[in-house]
Protein backbone atom coordinates (compact mmCIF):
# COMPACT_ATOMS: atom_id res chain seq x y z
CA UNK A 1 0.00 0.00 0.00
CA UNK A 2 0.61 3.81 -0.46
CA UNK A 3 2.18 5.35 2.48
CA UNK A 4 2.33 9.40 2.88
CA UNK A 5 5.96 9.82 4.40
CA UNK A 6 6.93 12.52 7.04
CA UNK A 7 7.08 15.32 4.37
CA UNK A 8 4.23 14.36 2.15
CA UNK A 9 6.19 12.36 -0.83
CA UNK A 10 5.15 9.41 -0.87
CA UNK A 11 6.81 5.73 -0.62
CA UNK A 12 5.94 3.03 -2.08
CA UNK A 13 7.95 -0.32 -2.30
CA UNK A 14 9.61 -0.50 0.64
CA UNK A 15 7.07 -0.71 2.63
CA UNK A 16 4.64 -3.16 0.36
CA UNK A 17 8.11 -5.54 0.30
CA UNK A 18 8.14 -5.50 4.06
CA UNK A 19 4.65 -6.32 4.24
CA UNK A 20 4.95 -9.27 1.90
CA UNK A 21 7.78 -10.43 3.03
CA UNK A 22 6.91 -10.34 6.85
CA UNK A 23 3.25 -11.84 6.56
CA UNK A 24 5.51 -14.88 3.83
CA UNK A 25 7.14 -15.53 7.12
CA UNK A 26 4.26 -15.26 9.42
CA UNK A 27 2.30 -18.11 7.09
CA UNK A 28 5.42 -20.23 7.39
CA UNK A 29 5.38 -20.28 10.82
CA UNK A 30 1.66 -20.77 10.96
CA UNK A 31 1.92 -24.03 8.43
CA UNK A 32 4.46 -25.49 10.56
CA UNK A 33 1.74 -25.03 13.62
CA UNK A 34 -0.20 -26.47 11.25
CA UNK A 35 1.54 -29.34 10.56
CA UNK A 36 1.84 -29.83 14.30
CA UNK A 37 -1.35 -29.46 15.69
CA UNK A 38 -2.72 -31.68 12.32
CA UNK A 39 -5.14 -28.40 10.71
CA UNK A 40 -5.40 -30.23 7.80
CA UNK A 41 -8.63 -31.54 6.61
CA UNK A 42 -8.98 -33.72 3.06
CA UNK A 43 -11.86 -32.76 1.15
CA UNK A 44 -12.98 -35.79 -1.46
CA UNK A 45 -14.48 -35.24 -4.84
CA UNK A 46 -15.76 -38.39 -7.33
CA UNK A 47 -14.81 -38.74 -10.92
CA UNK A 48 -17.44 -40.81 -13.14
CA UNK A 49 -17.46 -42.32 -16.51
CA UNK A 50 -19.04 -40.27 -18.79
CA UNK A 51 -21.61 -42.27 -20.63
CA UNK A 52 -23.49 -43.11 -17.43
CA UNK A 53 -22.36 -41.16 -14.11
CA UNK A 54 -20.70 -44.19 -12.60
CA UNK A 55 -18.38 -43.93 -10.09
CA UNK A 56 -15.12 -44.61 -11.13
CA UNK A 57 -12.73 -42.72 -8.20
CA UNK A 58 -12.12 -40.03 -6.01
CA UNK A 59 -9.60 -36.67 -5.83
CA UNK A 60 -8.39 -35.99 -2.76
CA UNK A 61 -8.11 -32.42 -2.55
CA UNK A 62 -6.17 -31.20 0.75
CA UNK A 63 -8.01 -27.86 3.45
CA UNK A 64 -6.22 -26.02 5.88
CA UNK A 65 -8.41 -25.63 8.87
CA UNK A 66 -6.84 -22.16 9.60
CA UNK A 67 -7.57 -21.36 13.66
CA UNK A 68 -8.77 -17.59 12.75
CA UNK A 69 -9.18 -17.32 9.02
CA UNK A 70 -11.12 -20.45 8.28
CA UNK A 71 -11.14 -22.62 5.54
CA UNK A 72 -7.90 -22.20 3.22
CA UNK A 73 -7.64 -23.55 0.11
CA UNK A 74 -4.61 -24.96 -1.55
CA UNK A 75 -3.63 -21.89 -4.27
CA UNK A 76 -3.72 -19.78 -0.71
CA UNK A 77 -0.80 -21.65 0.78
CA UNK A 78 0.84 -24.68 -1.34
CA UNK A 79 3.37 -22.66 -3.07
CA UNK A 80 4.35 -20.94 0.15
CA UNK A 81 5.11 -24.90 1.36
CA UNK A 82 6.87 -25.97 -1.51
CA UNK A 83 9.37 -22.90 -1.26
CA UNK A 84 9.78 -23.83 2.14
CA UNK A 85 10.18 -27.59 1.86
CA UNK A 86 7.01 -28.28 4.35
CA UNK A 87 5.61 -29.76 1.07
CA UNK A 88 7.04 -32.84 2.16
CA UNK A 89 5.95 -33.87 5.46
CA UNK A 90 2.38 -31.99 4.04
CA UNK A 91 2.81 -34.98 1.26
CA UNK A 92 3.08 -37.14 3.63
CA UNK A 93 0.25 -36.43 6.01
CA UNK A 94 -2.01 -36.10 2.61
CA UNK A 95 -1.32 -39.77 1.86
CA UNK A 96 -1.43 -41.15 5.28
CA UNK A 97 -4.78 -39.61 6.16
CA UNK A 98 -6.10 -41.00 2.97
CA UNK A 99 -4.80 -44.19 3.40
CA UNK A 100 -6.33 -43.84 7.58
CA UNK A 101 -9.49 -42.80 5.13
CA UNK A 102 -9.66 -45.71 2.86
CA UNK A 103 -9.12 -48.20 5.59
CA UNK A 104 -11.85 -46.61 7.20
CA UNK A 105 -14.75 -47.10 4.72
CA UNK A 106 -13.66 -50.33 4.24
CA UNK A 107 -14.43 -51.61 7.72
CA UNK A 108 -17.33 -50.06 7.42
CA UNK A 109 -18.13 -51.86 4.53
CA UNK A 110 -18.40 -49.14 2.10
CA UNK A 111 -17.04 -50.35 -1.52
CA UNK A 112 -14.89 -48.12 -2.13
CA UNK A 113 -12.35 -47.01 -5.58
CA UNK A 114 -9.66 -45.46 -6.45
CA UNK A 115 -8.76 -42.48 -4.27
CA UNK A 116 -6.05 -40.10 -6.19
CA UNK A 117 -4.08 -37.28 -4.49
CA UNK A 118 -2.08 -34.61 -5.38
CA UNK A 119 1.63 -34.58 -5.62
CA UNK A 120 3.91 -31.43 -6.39
CA UNK A 121 7.01 -32.00 -8.14
CA UNK A 122 9.39 -30.37 -5.10
CA UNK A 123 8.44 -33.63 -3.40
CA UNK A 124 10.52 -35.90 -5.73
CA UNK A 125 14.35 -36.57 -4.89
CA UNK A 126 16.17 -39.99 -3.51
CA UNK A 127 12.46 -41.82 -3.87
CA UNK A 128 10.93 -40.14 -0.95
CA UNK A 129 7.67 -40.43 -2.86
CA UNK A 130 7.81 -43.93 -3.16
CA UNK A 131 9.12 -44.60 0.38
CA UNK A 132 6.40 -42.74 2.22
CA UNK A 133 3.62 -44.25 0.16
CA UNK A 134 4.59 -47.83 0.71
CA UNK A 135 5.33 -46.72 4.19
CA UNK A 136 1.28 -45.38 4.45
CA UNK A 137 -0.24 -48.56 2.58
CA UNK A 138 1.73 -51.07 4.91
CA UNK A 139 0.51 -48.68 7.53
CA UNK A 140 -2.87 -49.23 7.10
CA UNK A 141 -3.32 -52.43 5.29
CA UNK A 142 -4.29 -51.01 1.70
CA UNK A 143 -3.96 -52.43 -1.63
CA UNK A 144 -1.58 -50.13 -3.94
CA UNK A 145 -4.43 -50.30 -6.70
CA UNK A 146 -6.56 -48.07 -4.06
CA UNK A 147 -4.04 -45.05 -4.28
CA UNK A 148 -3.10 -43.10 -7.05
CA UNK A 149 -1.04 -39.82 -7.95
CA UNK A 150 -1.99 -36.52 -10.30
CA UNK A 151 0.97 -34.72 -11.15
CA UNK A 152 0.70 -31.70 -13.26
CA UNK A 153 1.68 -32.18 -16.64
CA UNK A 154 3.98 -28.88 -16.43
CA UNK A 155 5.43 -30.35 -13.22
CA UNK A 156 6.46 -33.52 -15.55
CA UNK A 157 7.92 -31.31 -18.41
CA UNK A 158 9.63 -29.17 -15.93
CA UNK A 159 11.83 -31.39 -13.56
CA UNK A 160 11.63 -34.86 -16.03
CA UNK A 161 14.56 -35.95 -15.24
CA UNK A 162 14.44 -36.44 -11.59
CA UNK A 163 11.02 -36.97 -11.79
CA UNK A 164 11.07 -39.83 -14.53
CA UNK A 165 12.66 -42.88 -12.58
CA UNK A 166 10.39 -42.26 -9.53
CA UNK A 167 7.30 -41.88 -11.73
CA UNK A 168 8.13 -45.45 -13.45
CA UNK A 169 9.40 -46.92 -9.66
CA UNK A 170 5.51 -45.50 -8.26
CA UNK A 171 3.70 -47.37 -11.51
CA UNK A 172 5.45 -50.64 -10.79
CA UNK A 173 3.84 -50.52 -7.43
CA UNK A 174 0.58 -50.29 -9.09
CA UNK A 175 0.08 -47.03 -8.78
CA UNK A 176 -1.60 -45.29 -11.35
CA UNK A 177 -0.59 -41.80 -12.38
CA UNK A 178 -2.61 -38.74 -13.73
CA UNK A 179 -1.30 -36.72 -16.09
CA UNK A 180 -2.88 -33.10 -14.06
CA UNK A 181 -4.06 -30.13 -15.56
CA UNK A 182 -3.25 -31.35 -19.40
CA UNK A 183 -3.33 -29.18 -22.20
CA UNK A 184 -0.98 -26.65 -20.25
CA UNK A 185 2.10 -27.55 -20.17
CA UNK A 186 3.49 -28.16 -23.49
CA UNK A 187 4.23 -31.66 -22.98
CA UNK A 188 5.85 -34.06 -25.76
CA UNK A 189 4.41 -36.75 -27.17
CA UNK A 190 7.21 -39.35 -26.92
CA UNK A 191 7.79 -37.86 -23.35
CA UNK A 192 3.82 -38.75 -22.58
CA UNK A 193 4.34 -42.46 -23.90
CA UNK A 194 7.76 -43.17 -22.41
CA UNK A 195 6.08 -42.63 -19.35
CA UNK A 196 3.81 -44.96 -20.11
CA UNK A 197 0.55 -42.62 -18.07
CA UNK A 198 -2.74 -43.92 -16.86
CA UNK A 199 -5.34 -41.37 -17.17
CA UNK A 200 -4.93 -37.76 -19.02
CA UNK A 201 -6.60 -34.89 -16.76
CA UNK A 202 -7.78 -32.21 -19.57
CA UNK A 203 -7.61 -28.60 -17.66
CA UNK A 204 -10.70 -27.36 -17.30
CA UNK A 205 -9.75 -24.32 -18.74
CA UNK A 206 -10.95 -26.10 -22.08
CA UNK A 207 -14.01 -27.67 -20.59
CA UNK A 208 -15.35 -24.16 -20.02
CA UNK A 209 -14.60 -23.74 -23.94
CA UNK A 210 -17.25 -26.34 -24.85
CA UNK A 211 -20.18 -24.82 -26.44
CA UNK A 212 -18.90 -21.56 -27.20
CA UNK A 213 -17.65 -22.54 -30.97
CA UNK A 214 -16.35 -24.90 -32.43
CA UNK A 215 -12.42 -24.64 -31.51
CA UNK A 216 -13.00 -26.31 -28.25
CA UNK A 217 -14.69 -29.20 -29.50
CA UNK A 218 -11.68 -30.08 -31.61
CA UNK A 219 -9.23 -29.85 -29.02
CA UNK A 220 -11.09 -32.60 -26.90
CA UNK A 221 -11.21 -34.38 -29.85
CA UNK A 222 -7.51 -34.05 -31.37
CA UNK A 223 -6.65 -35.28 -26.95
CA UNK A 224 -9.09 -38.36 -27.10
CA UNK A 225 -7.62 -39.78 -29.59
CA UNK A 226 -4.51 -39.27 -29.20
CA UNK A 227 -4.91 -40.91 -25.87
CA UNK A 228 -6.84 -43.44 -27.04
CA UNK A 229 -3.68 -44.05 -28.85
CA UNK A 230 -1.05 -44.24 -26.19
CA UNK A 231 -3.24 -46.41 -23.90
CA UNK A 232 -4.58 -43.43 -21.91
CA UNK A 233 -7.87 -42.26 -20.56
CA UNK A 234 -9.35 -39.20 -20.52
CA UNK A 235 -10.71 -37.24 -17.74
CA UNK A 236 -12.32 -33.38 -18.53
CA UNK A 237 -12.09 -31.42 -15.43
CA UNK A 238 -14.18 -28.27 -14.43
CA UNK A 239 -17.46 -29.98 -15.82
CA UNK A 240 -20.04 -27.29 -14.59
CA UNK A 241 -22.76 -27.51 -16.89
CA UNK A 242 -25.19 -30.40 -18.31
CA UNK A 243 -24.78 -28.46 -22.23
CA UNK A 244 -20.97 -29.16 -21.25
CA UNK A 245 -21.39 -32.75 -20.54
CA UNK A 246 -23.83 -33.81 -23.25
CA UNK A 247 -20.99 -32.26 -25.74
CA UNK A 248 -18.12 -34.31 -23.69
CA UNK A 249 -20.55 -37.42 -24.17
CA UNK A 250 -20.56 -36.97 -27.92
CA UNK A 251 -17.25 -36.54 -27.89
CA UNK A 252 -15.96 -39.85 -26.22
CA UNK A 253 -14.20 -38.52 -23.36
CA UNK A 254 -14.40 -41.89 -20.73
CA UNK A 255 -14.74 -39.57 -17.51
CA UNK A 256 -15.96 -36.07 -16.47
CA UNK A 257 -15.31 -34.52 -12.99
CA UNK A 258 -16.72 -30.78 -11.73
CA UNK A 259 -19.18 -28.73 -9.55
CA UNK A 260 -22.24 -30.80 -12.27
CA UNK A 261 -21.80 -34.08 -10.95
CA UNK A 262 -20.36 -33.09 -6.93
CA UNK A 263 -18.77 -30.79 -5.35
CA UNK A 264 -15.37 -31.61 -3.49
CA UNK A 265 -16.80 -32.73 0.15
CA UNK A 266 -15.43 -33.78 3.54
CA UNK A 267 -14.98 -37.60 4.02
CA UNK A 268 -18.21 -38.16 5.79
CA UNK A 269 -20.46 -37.24 2.67
CA UNK A 270 -18.93 -39.18 0.52
CA UNK A 271 -19.58 -42.77 2.06
CA UNK A 272 -23.77 -41.94 0.65
CA UNK A 273 -22.31 -41.06 -2.62
CA UNK A 274 -19.95 -43.78 -3.10
CA UNK A 275 -23.23 -46.40 -2.65
CA UNK A 276 -25.18 -44.50 -5.48
CA UNK A 277 -24.96 -46.01 -9.17
CA UNK A 278 -25.59 -42.82 -10.85
CA UNK A 279 -23.95 -39.21 -9.84
CA UNK A 280 -25.46 -37.49 -12.30
CA UNK A 281 -28.36 -34.61 -10.57
P1 LIG B 1 -6.37 -29.80 -9.36
O1 LIG B 1 -5.67 -31.02 -8.92
O2 LIG B 1 -6.42 -29.54 -10.82
O3 LIG B 1 -7.82 -29.89 -8.73
C1 LIG B 1 -8.98 -29.38 -9.32
C2 LIG B 1 -9.41 -28.06 -8.69
O4 LIG B 1 -10.58 -27.59 -9.34
C3 LIG B 1 -9.79 -28.18 -7.22
O5 LIG B 1 -9.49 -26.93 -6.59
C4 LIG B 1 -11.30 -28.37 -7.29
O6 LIG B 1 -11.97 -27.99 -6.10
C5 LIG B 1 -11.65 -27.46 -8.44
N1 LIG B 1 -12.87 -27.86 -9.15
C6 LIG B 1 -13.47 -29.07 -9.18
N2 LIG B 1 -14.56 -29.05 -9.99
C7 LIG B 1 -14.63 -27.79 -10.48
C8 LIG B 1 -15.56 -27.14 -11.37
O7 LIG B 1 -16.51 -27.71 -11.87
N3 LIG B 1 -15.30 -25.83 -11.66
C9 LIG B 1 -14.24 -25.16 -11.13
N4 LIG B 1 -14.08 -23.89 -11.44
N5 LIG B 1 -13.36 -25.75 -10.27
C10 LIG B 1 -13.56 -27.04 -9.97
P2 LIG B 1 -8.76 -26.88 -5.18
O8 LIG B 1 -9.27 -27.96 -4.29
O9 LIG B 1 -8.82 -25.47 -4.71
O10 LIG B 1 -7.27 -27.26 -5.55
C11 LIG B 1 -6.49 -26.47 -6.39
C12 LIG B 1 -5.19 -27.15 -6.75
O11 LIG B 1 -4.37 -27.32 -5.59
C13 LIG B 1 -5.38 -28.56 -7.30
O12 LIG B 1 -5.72 -28.49 -8.67
C14 LIG B 1 -4.01 -29.16 -7.05
O13 LIG B 1 -3.11 -28.79 -8.07
C15 LIG B 1 -3.59 -28.47 -5.78
N6 LIG B 1 -3.78 -29.40 -4.63
C16 LIG B 1 -4.93 -29.78 -4.03
N7 LIG B 1 -4.69 -30.66 -3.03
C17 LIG B 1 -3.35 -30.86 -3.01
C18 LIG B 1 -2.46 -31.67 -2.21
O14 LIG B 1 -2.87 -32.44 -1.33
N8 LIG B 1 -1.12 -31.59 -2.49
C19 LIG B 1 -0.63 -30.77 -3.49
N9 LIG B 1 0.71 -30.76 -3.70
N10 LIG B 1 -1.44 -30.01 -4.25
C20 LIG B 1 -2.77 -30.05 -4.02
MG1 LIG C 1 -5.65 -32.94 -9.45
MG1 LIG D 1 -6.39 -30.38 -12.51
MG1 LIG E 1 -5.17 -27.37 -11.33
Amino acid sequence: AAKTGSKGQFRFYDHTLYEDIKMRLNTEQELQQAIKEDQFLIYYQPRVQTQTGKLLGIEALIRWQHPTRGLVLPNDFISLAEESGLINPIGELVVDKVCAQLASWRKQGVEVVPVSVNVSPHQFNEGKVKKSIAASLAKHGIPASLLEIELTESAMMRNIGDIFDELTAINEMGIKVHVDDFGTGYSSLSLLQRLDMDILKIDQAFTSQLGRGKDGEIFFTAIVSMAKALGMRVVAEGVETLEQLHILQTLSCDEVQGYYVAWPLPADNIADIIRKQNLFP
